[in-house]
């Protein structure tokens, strides 16, 4: 998709915050981070959402996911992780291309994910 940023962001096109990069998938800082270290996991290939995305992918979004909270909890001693995933304008999705959000929690950190 042309006009799709996270496909411009996941192919490198548009620099970002890359915390992880794998053959498929690109993870980056969000830019308007829940709690800090909010990194987002985003397929090489444009999805719009849980409804396209093939089940192979997104096994390997659920696995780069977990490969990045591992890493988060190392590297930033959170106390806990979410992994939220919002499909279709209700929802809060925001950007029509499939994104998993990894984000550390830190206790009383005031957040309502
Ligand atoms: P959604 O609401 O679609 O589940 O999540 C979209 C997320 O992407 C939001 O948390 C938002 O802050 C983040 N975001 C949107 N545009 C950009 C961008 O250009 N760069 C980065 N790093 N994050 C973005
Ligand atoms: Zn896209």
């Amino acid at each position: 998709m042309s006009d799709c940023i996270f496909c411009k962001i996941a192919n490198g096109e548009i620099p970002s915050n890359t915390i992880y990069e794998n053959e498929d998938f690109r993870v980056i800082l969000d830019n308007g981070p829940a709690t800090k270290g909010h990194a987002l996991v985003i397929p090489k290939k444009h999805y719009a959402d849980l409804f396209e995305i093939p089940d192979d992918v997104l096994a390997g979004a659920v696995q780069t996911g977990k490969i990045v909270a591992s890493m988060l909890k190392d590297k930033l001693g959170c106390d806990g992780v979410n992994l939220v995933q919002n499909n279709g304008a209700a929802a809060g999705q925001t950007v029509m291309h499939y994104h998993l959000h990894v984000i550390p929690r830190y206790e009383n950190d005031g957040q309502h994910i």
